[in-house]
């Protein structure tokens, strides 16, 4: 089969957007990390007992032992700043009006970097290393956005 059919039309495109809705599972680990987040706002890792690495958020495998992770562990609520990149436009698909800061912190008693936002401070002033704590929402709904924020400082 060649395109010939080229030959005799003109190829058109059509652009367009598509809204494509979904929904998944999250997980017998996933859902007792939200659960937790969602009902007590608390944080829990897995632990390797293979090689004691704490997944934040929580893994059902280890990626390094290729094996089932072990124990839950709680983490946090605070934590280390690692690293950030600021936002400074906004976008309808960020969870804020930027300017805004997205950091990865590493959650105390935990050994993997959470992704989360960073609010509530002076973005100039953001440095690697500062402690954060979380923002818990008031009205949670068992996702990652029941933590609205970090924000630098200890746990009110
Ligand atoms: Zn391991």
């Amino acid at each position: 089969m060649s395109a010939d059919w080229l030959s005799n039309v003109e190829p058109m495109v059509y652009k367009s957007r598509i809204k494509v809705p979904y929904t998944w599972s999250v997980g017998e680990t996933g859902s007792r990390f939200f659960v937790e987040l969602r009902d007590n706002k608390r944080l829990f890792g897995k632990r390797c007992a293979g090689c004691n690495t704490v997944y934040v958020p929580p893994r059902k495998m280890c990626g390094r032992c290729f094996r089932d992770t072990d124990d839950w562990v709680e983490v946090g609520p605070e934590g280390t700043l690692q690293t950030f990149t600021v936002v400074r436009y906004s976008h309808e698909l960020q969870p804020m009006a930027a300017p805004f800061a997205y950091g990865i912190i590493l959650l105390d008693r935990a050994s993997t970097g959470l992704v989360h936002l960073i609010g509530d401070t002076d973005l100039a002033a953001l440095r690697a290393g500062i402690r954060l704590a979380p923002v818990f929402r008031e009205e949670r709904s068992g996702t990652i956005l029941d933590i609205a924020y970090f924000r630098p400082g200890g746990s009110r």
